[in-house]
């Protein structure tokens, strides 16, 4: 994609601090460094988001990441845990629409990041549990 950062990153037009790459995917430091080590697993080939991955390019990209992962939490003792995000869609928090999976180790329980969603199962009755779960069956692909 032409106009895809991701896609340049990819294609070395700009610059980044790769740290795995194969013909499948590329990890690089994210830019932020949200935590230190903080890494971004992209596909090569352009797939906006989550939606658009067939099973093939599915199982390939995801079949790296404990690698990485584990490479990542082995270059620093000091990393206890890791957290791996992958956001779908602008309302989701996705800022680049070439999909990618951020592992962000952790450190602390209170290091400079926040990932929170309320517990609101207080408001949930089994009928309110069963008509999502049959809306999300009946939209199952084979
Ligand atoms: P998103 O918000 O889409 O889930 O994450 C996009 C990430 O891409 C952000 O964490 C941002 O820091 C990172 N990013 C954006 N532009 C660049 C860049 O040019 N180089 C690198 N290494 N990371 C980038
Ligand atoms: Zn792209």
């Amino acid at each position: 994609m032409d106009d895809c950062i991701f896609c340049k990153i990819i294609a070395n037009e700009i610059p980044s601090y790769t740290v795995y790459e194969d013909d499948i995917v590329k990890a690089f430091l994210d830019i932020s460094q949200g935590t230190p080590g903080h890494t971004l697993v992209i596909p090569k080939k352009h797939v906006p988001d989550l939606f658009a991955y067939d099973e093939e390019l599915a199982s390939a990209v995801f079949a790296r990441i404990p690698k990485i992962a584990r490479a990542v939490k082995a270059s620093n003792p000091t990393i206890k845990g890791m957290n791996v995000l992958n956001n779908n869609g602008a309302v989701a928090y996705q800022s680049v629409f070439h999909s990618h999976f951020h592992l962000v180790p952790r450190y602390t329980d209170h290091d400079d990041f926040k990932m929170i969603f309320k517990d609101n199962s207080a408001n949930y009755s089994a009928a309110d549990y069963q008509k999502i779960q049959q809306s999300i069956i009946d939209h199952m692909e084979d």
